[in-house]
């Protein structure tokens, strides 16, 4: 039996059951997807929540109400003297706390009253699931992923491109260093917030920014490298890992659901062309043309959209390269790790940045992958052959780019037919 309660009257039963409403973990019912592939109430447990009503908690701060927007002619914004003061600039509204209410049935469970507490609980579950995968399987520190801000339902407007704010979105805005869950209006499938390898795609760019960009709100390398009419290789590169990496961690936190493994990171929000266009599964080849836009284009204009497709061309290469959970997890860890490392046997891309910051030409994919392939221990034999396997077939690159030393890949490393050869005419 489900009792209709109010918050207030939610968190007295709390008190009387002697579980006090800001001791975590709490059990609660989120919408989780179930292994028939369908969104249900199910009873969860938030682990690191400490205020239900307000949705506060170590991983997230819920914030209601709030108006950001973004516009290159906005006065405040460009006198900001840093980034805090460019973060406060950008938001018009700082917002207020949002107010979850419940019901509670017999067991002491508690249900969402309302459609906005449904969105927020599932919301808080499903980033707290991503917080848990990398902060345990890819072996991230806790205190590099401090609580974050997650606008709920913000007025978010890009002002160079429409006065219209944005909706059916969930995304990380690093200029806020927060996530925004933006306003549905025309998905008709299950809304971004609800679609948890949606959201792991998402907390993968946070971990992305805190250890390539040091948390930095306007990272250097894309500030210097997308600053420029021509070519833009090295942010064409960057582009492409993060959205690349964001999709193979979504597919392996996925493999902890009830759901199960998930290789398109897209589906149940989207349909079509979209999620198979993002298919980990299927067999996707580098080819000429694309070669050319990555090296050749411009980030903001030709090569714009691209960076999914080299994106999920790496990551759908470490899917095949890994095939049990124990090798999913090395790699996991060998990605996390190649973010940032001040060995300089084997610098990771933070270090990588830092070095071409002034020739980002210098900063290609062939290095970015020898990052990822130098942190694969050297004891995963299989694991980094067959991930160098698939880099040299899949991504088409050049096997000496990837050998020459003992972190590397093996001078054995050959392509397989896969793939056509981009370099035989
Ligand atoms: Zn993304």
């Amino acid at each position: 039996m489900v009792r209709k309660l109010t918050a207030a009257a939610a968190l007295a039963t709390l008190t009387v059951s002697c579980a006090p409403p800001t001791q975590s973990p709490m059990k609660v019912r989120a919408l989780v997807l179930s292994s028939n592939g369908e969104y249900a109430p199910t009873e969860v447990e938030l682990k690191t929540i400490t205020d239900i009503v307000a949705m506060e908690g170590t991983v997230l701060k819920m914030v209601g109400g709030a108006h950001i927007r973004l516009d290159s002619q906005d006065p405040e914004a460009n006198a900001a003297k840093d980034e805090e003061a460019y973060l406060r600039a950008l938001l018009k509204d700082a917002g207020r706390p949002v107010t979850a209410s419940y019901n509670t049935d017999t067991a002491g469970v508690l249900w969402p009253a309302d459609f906005h507490t449904w969105n927020l609980v599932t919301t808080y579950y499903n980033l707290e699931r991503a917080w848990e995968y990398f902060t345990t399987i890819a072996e991230v520190k806790q205190a590099d992923l401090p609580q974050t801000t997650a606008y709920y339902f913000p007025e978010f407007v890009l002002a160079d491109t429409s006065d219209d704010p944005l909706v059916d979105n969930a995304i990380f805005f690093s200029p806020v260093k927060s996530f925004l869950v933006l306003p549905f209006k025309a998905i008709e499938k299950a809304p971004l917030a609800l679609n948890a390898s949606i959201l792991t795609h998402e907390y993968a760019h946070l971990v992305f920014n805190r250890r390539v960009y040091r948390g930095s709100g306007i990272p250097a390398p894309i500030q210097q490298w997308g600053g420029v009419g021509g070519s833009t290789p090295g942010l064409n590169v960057l582009k492409s890992l993060d959205e690349g990496l964001a999709d193979f961690h979504a597919y392996v936190a996925s493999c902890q659901t009830s759901f199960g493994c998930n290789t398109r990171v897209l589906s149940t929000s989207f349909e079509g062309q979209l999620v198979e266009d993002r298919d980990l599964s299927k067999n996707w080849c580098m080819s000429k043309e694309l070669y050319t836009q990555l090296y050749g284009g411009n980030f903001n204009t030709t090569f714009s959209g691209r960076e999914y497709q080299v994106g999920t061309m790496l990551a759908s290469a470490l899917y095949k390269a890994s095939t049990s959970a124990a090798d999913r997890q090395v790699l996991a860890r060998a990605l996390v790790a190649a973010y940032a490392d001040t060995d300089p046997l084997k610098p990771g891309l933070y270090e990588l940045t830092r070095m071409y910051l002034d020739n980002q030409s210098e900063f290609t994919l062939s290095k970015a992958a020898r990052a990822i392939v130098r942190h694969i221990p050297r004891g995963n034999v299989t694991l980094k052959n067959a991930v160098c396997t698939n880099l040299v077939t899949h991504l088409q690159i050049p096997v000496t780019e990837l050998t020459g030393d003992e972190d590397s890949c093996p001078e054995s490393t050959t392509t397989t037919s896969a793939c056509p050869s981009i370099y035989t005419p």
